[in-house]
């Protein structure tokens, strides 16, 4: 967004008011903070308002590829630092698929790329994409198994070609939505941006050079062509480090925008897939191509992406309530933990664990742990109460007890004085909760 200085440059410095506002400058400061549209001026050119126009945009281009509720959404990122404000569009990890692979083959990387899924603090954590990849060099045999493909999973797929013509024969053997065509490089840019174009396909473009790449984006773009994923050729983890800092770097600080497009990183073929993966989920990747991923890689790998991608300022939080854990009836206990998601996740899975039934009362705490939304104020002994009071917890309990955590001890008298039940201190660690309802 430009700041008022810039917008008021290209103002016409009129002060007629019309806009609604006194003088061009107070219009300007109005149009910086999004409280005002240029359209409110009668008078800017046309010539400012495209120029005002590219410096509104984001720094990098937002792509999607795929449609409905499996589309992906890549880029339109503004910071470098994740704890500056927090990033948006989170990596995605594609599954490639040879087209010379044998029937069986297709359907059991179909079926292991369907079954990576994971559900960890209530989000579900799975493959995004699927990619076909045309090794057989036959565009008759490169459609038929992306037409396969897309039939047999509703995933965005990546049509991994550099031949244009097995592009447009994959396009017309199966209604694709929007898939990504790759990759574009110096020898076959024209084809397969004239595909990308007539399809209204995004294109990768794909060139080790960083200033080659920067003068093949701006050929695919004077095409016709508008998004874009950069493929930066990286052969290792260090490069993967260099190269898309560097272009983060210069889209985030204006410096050079030719290269302000989401990255891809092909990771197929490389003898460390999941380290690059990784390292691209770090670094501002926007999508990572895989052979495959094993399940002992993906959950790390997930969980990666899941905390780089989870916004600093809000913590992950669930519905704050009473929980059931293995069927509680009147007799079953009452324990008390926050709605910060990691605590109630942790405490939820150590009480399935024990099998014995307990009633679990989350309190709200504006998403923070225990101890940190006591030491903030925002877990009393006061709201603990409300909590149990309007839950109905001791009504459906029966028991006139309610178990708190262990670092909480200081909290019981308070608490025990304004609810009236018998407040039993917990262990300080949620794995000792087991033995503690075992000995109740
Ligand atoms: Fe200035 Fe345009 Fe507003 Fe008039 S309408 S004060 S020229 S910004």
């Amino acid at each position: 967004m430009p700041t008022a200085i810039e917008f008021f440059k290209f103002l016409p410095k009129k002060n007629c008011g019309k806009c609604g506002f006194p003088t061009c400058l107070a219009f300007a400061m109005q149009l910086a903070n999004s409280k005002a549209k240029l359209a409110d001026c009668p008078y800017v050119s046309d010539e400012a308002k495209a120029k005002l126009e590219a410096s509104s945009a984001p720094p990098i281009r937002l792509v999607s590829i795929g449609a409905g509720s499996n589309k992906v959404e890549i880029g339109d990122e503004t910071e470098l630092y994740r704890h500056d404000k927090k990033f948006f569009h989170q990596t995605r990890y594609a599954i490639v698929i040879s087209d010379r692979a044998a029937d069986k083959e297709i359907a059991a990387k179909l079926r292991r790329a369907a079954d990576l899924r994971f559900e960890r603090v209530g989000q579900m954590l799975a493959v995004d994409m699927l990619g076909v990849r045309n090794d057989s060099g036959d565009a008759a045999r490169f459609a038929s198994v992306v037409a396969r493909v897309a039939r047999e999973s509703a995933l965005p797929l990546v049509l991994m070609s550099p031949d244009a013509a097995a592009v447009r024969a994959a396009a017309s053997a199966a209604n694709l939505s929007r898939p990504l065509i790759y990759a574009a490089d110096e020898s076959n840019w024209e084809a397969l941006a004239a595909a990308a174009k007539e399809l209204r396909f995004p294109l990768a473009v794909r060139h080790a050079d960083l200033n080659g790449l920067a003068a093949l984006v701006e050929k695919v773009h004077a095409s016709g062509v508008e998004d874009m994923v950069l493929d930066l050729c990286p052969e290792g983890l260090q490069q993967v480090v260099e190269r898309n800092t560097i272009v983060r770097k210069n889209a985030v600080k204006r410096t050079f925008r030719g290269l302000g497009y989401p990255i891809i990183t092909n990771a197929c073929g490389n003898g460390q897939a999941v380290l690059m993966a990784m390292v691209s989920t770090m670094k501002y990747g926007g999508i990572v191509l895989m052979d495959d991923l094993d399940p002992a890689h993906a959950l790390p790998l997930f969980t990666l992406r899941q905390n780089i991608y989870t916004d600093p300022q809000v913590p992950l939080q669930v519905k704050a309530g009473l929980y059931p854990i293995n069927n509680p009836g009147e007799s079953s206990p009452v324990l008390f933990t926050t709605n910060f998601s990691l605590t109630y996740f942790t405490v939820a899975a150590d009480i399935e664990k024990s099998r014995m039934p307990a009633w679990l009362l989350v309190v709200d705490a504006e998403g923070l742990s225990v101890m940190t939304a006591y030491s903030a104020g925002k877990l009393t002994a006061e709201s603990v109460a409300e909590a149990l009071r309007s839950s109905g917890a001791m009504e459906k309990s029966g028991r006139e007890m309610l178990i708190i955590p262990g670092m909480l001890s200081r909290m019981s008298g308070k608490l025990q004085e304004l609810t009236g039940v018998k407040i039993i201190v917990g262990p300080r660690e949620s794995s000792g909760i087991s033995k503690m309802l075992r000995s109740l």
